[in-house]
């Protein structure tokens, strides 16, 4: 596969510095709902702050990958005295919890690093986020050019995990008669 120089955008996490103020999950569903800025539900946010108010625990998580299978591992990790629980780290839309999925489809979410045309100098969280917890940073790497599967297709994918690809075809076929008639 060819070689290609890519811009790599990273948003590096100071978890010490978080209070739990929620205002990048905000401001994330506002800017991905359509129309922009029309609502505001984090539980659409691709940013989901794990918070334990007792453990002094504020941890804000991008959404990554969508998993089809749950994972069998169940870490904990000790971090400066805070025990943070198995999943905390993990960024996975997977069917073992609700984060990182829209609440009406059940669709995975992933962070996009806003991407938009014209692009933003900063993505919205890091805007936001009035205690400096959200660092953006951009470098230039060379890296093997990839099938990038977009939100459609990651949607399709999930859904067919969950139902089977024969009822996703025929709720397509459906639709698709519907439309024409
Ligand atoms: S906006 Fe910043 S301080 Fe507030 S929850 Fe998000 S990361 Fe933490
Ligand atoms: S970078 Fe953009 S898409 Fe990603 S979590 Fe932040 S606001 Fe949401």
């Amino acid at each position: 596969m060819a070689k290609i120089r890519k811009k790599i955008k990273t948003i590096k996490v100071d978890a010490d510095k978080c209070n739990g103020c929620r205002a990048c999950e905000i401001i994330c569903s506002a800017y991905h709902s359509t129309p922009k800025y029309s609502s505001v539900n984090p539980a659409r946010a691709r940013i989901h702050v794990i918070s334990h108010r007792l453990k002094n625990i504020w941890l804000p998580v991008f959404a990554g990958e969508y998993a089809p299978a749950e994972c069998l591992g169940r870490d904990k990790y000790v971090i400066d005295g805070k025990e943070y629980e198995e999943c905390s780290f993990c960024r996975a839309s997977c069917p073992s919890r609700d984060f990182f999925k829209e609440p009406d489809s059940g669709l995975p979410l992933k962070c996009d690093m806003c991407e938009s045309d014209p692009p933003l100098s900063t993505p919205m969280c890091v805007q936001k986020c009035l205690n400096d917890v959200l660092i953006y940073e951009e470098r230039e790497e060379e890296v093997e050019e990839e099938v990038k599967l977009d939100d459609v297709e990651i949607g399709l994918e999930s859904m067919i995990d969950k139902y089977g690809f024969q009822a996703v075809m025929d709720t397509v076929s459906r639709m698709s008669a519907s439309k024409k008639g």
